[in-house]
């Protein structure tokens, strides 16, 4: 937890968005300062919500439901793809923000914000696609009619690592389909979505249909997830706050969707492409500095091509460029998100090594910068399936990698962790992808391609990755609930 400060100083100052005004007391109240990862410069202060917040806006986004619910679905898109064009408008800025605010590739963070302008306006597309159902009755007369309705009131958890992206995951569905919103920012990384609600005055939202809070997770988040009026909590983040979101949930059976952690495999076969199966892996474990829940975390390699595969995959991590995620050109990642983080990742690869797993290359806090959370890229050899660095999130650029002696060993493996997120097999073989798309028990499966999930796909983790998902129809159709309709013609 970064440390709290009583009185703002010169940085830039944020705010919660409730009810449509910025809402904080400034200058006095409690605060949370926002670091440079590269540079651990504090560079803003956000304010540090709790009950009397969450309330507020909870309160904002029930008044403002009833009437947001009775626009025609294609009224409501039209606002969607005004905030699109919005972010489109500022989206050098927003980037900008963004990659200093978590380190994050200025390329990437580019990538983030134009992929979020283009989620917005791909939910306001089912403005006039989504439809209820008329169901056959058994009776004479008698029409049966699904109607398919909004929930509510939604709360939106984000997390820090894609929090611009997370929070229009959340908000473009909510939205197009009637709910209204209150998200909580992640304390870490809050301040694109602040930006972001500075430029909603040209969007001219009603008021109280969104609603952004900060703070930390048990004192303004906790308070909204045991609001009684909010009718569904979509929370991505950890497995850790996913219990506790859940457990809140249960006081007033709220519907919840949890986004949580991974610990995706990937499999390299004897005939893979080894081109293709390195530069995807290598890409899945350093974009965002490893920080992706989706992203390769274990590699089994079939013993005929372990060593060729782990000397190509040794080497293409040793020319990692890494460097200051807003001052840098032409590097591949920047730092950790935190000392916590950076800290995490030191002591899961130590106690690999002392459980007597080697380095191929890096293990090590980078020592190439002055300041700043930095994590060599690093390969891991000698590792057993029940080592902690095979079994837990590491959330870094590091690769534990195990040879396995066929397929059928790999696949075995591969299924064996309590996370269900995603998973990679790099193979030519017709056969051993039918086998993995069928006995690989995870979300989700790519063959010969690193692991990014498409805006029309679904995203929803197996085990404790998760509870439903998000994106494309079937992530539209979460944040809808159903009424069934019977109606009798009396003569
Ligand atoms: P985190 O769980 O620490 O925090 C996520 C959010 O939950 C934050 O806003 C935090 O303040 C809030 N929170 C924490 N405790 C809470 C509580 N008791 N009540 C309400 N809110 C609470 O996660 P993080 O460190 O921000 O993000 C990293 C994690 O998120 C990783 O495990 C990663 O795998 C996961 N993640 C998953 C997906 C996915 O799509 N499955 C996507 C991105 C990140």
């Amino acid at each position: 937890m970064k440390s709290i400060i009583k009185t703002p100083a010169t940085r830039a100052i944020y705010q919660h968005y409730i009810n449509g005004t910025f809402y904080g007391s400034v200058p006095s109240g409690d605060y949370i300062e926002v670091l440079d990862p590269c540079t651990e410069e504090i560079i803003a202060s956000v304010p540090r919500g709790g009950q009397e917040e969450a309330d507020a806006a909870v309160d904002a986004a029930v008044a403002a439901q009833r009437h947001w619910s009775s626009l025609p679905s294609v009224e409501r898109a039209k606002y969607l793809k005004a905030m699109a064009n919005t972010i489109r408008e500022n989206r050098v800025m927003l980037a900008e923000t963004l990659a200093r605010e978590q380190a994050k590739v200025k390329a990437l963070a580019q990538v983030e914000i134009d992929v979020t302008a283009e989620y917005y306006d791909y939910y306001a597309g089912f403005a006039r696609a989504y439809e209820g159902e008329i169901i056959q009755s058994d009776r004479v007369g008698e029409q049966i009619f699904l109607h398919k309705l909004p929930i509510g009131v939604v709360v939106g958890i984000c997390p820090w690592n894609f929090p611009f992206f997370v929070m229009a995951r959340k908000v473009a569905p909510s939205m197009l389909t009637g709910n209204t919103i209150v998200v909580k920012v992640s304390e870490e990384a809050p301040l694109t979505c602040l930006e972001f609600t500075k430029l909603l005055g040209s969007v001219n939202l009603p008021k109280g249909v969104l609603n952004v809070v900060c703070g930390y997770g048990n004192e303004v988040g906790e308070a909204l997830t045991h609001n009684k009026n909010v009718g569904m909590i979509s929370l991505t983040g950890s497995v850790d706050s996913g219990h506790k979101v859940m457990a809140a949930a249960a006081k007033n059976i709220t519907k919840v969707s949890l986004e949580l952690g991974g610990k995706a495999p990937a499999i390299v076969c004897e005939d893979a492409d080894m081109e293709v199966a390195v530069n995807s892996i290598v890409a899945s474990r350093i974009i965002y500095s490893g920080q992706v829940c989706n992203c390769a975390e274990r590699v089994y390699v079939e013993e005929g091509v372990y060593d060729a595969f782990l000397e190509k995959l040794t080497t293409a991590m040793k020319a990692v460029k890494v460097g200051n995620a807003s001052n840098d050109s032409g590097i591949d990642m920047s730092a950790q998100i935190n000392q916590k983080q950076l800290d995490k990742i030191s002591g899961m690869v130590d106690r690999a090594q002392a459980a007597g797993a080697k380095i191929a290359t890096g293990g090590k806090k980078s020592t190439s910068f002055d300041k700043g959370y930095f994590y060599e890229p690093t390969v891991i050899t000698n590792v057993k399936q029940d080592a902690e660095i095979m079994q837990k999130e590491v959330f870094g650029p590091v690769l534990p990698v195990m040879k396995v002696k066929d397929f059928d060993e790999a696949l075995k493996l591969a299924n064996d962790s309590e996370y269900g997120l995603t998973s990679a097999v790099y193979t030519r073989d017709i056969n051993k992808m039918l086998r993995a798309t069928k006995e690989l028990n995870f979300g989700e499966v790519y063959f010969n391609r690193e692991n990014f999930e498409a805006i029309q796909g679904f995203h929803a983790g197996w085990r404790k990755s998760g509870i439903g998902g998000a994106d494309g129809k079937h992530g539209l159709e979460e944040y809808l609930q159903t009424k069934t309709i019977y109606i009798q013609q009396t003569s």
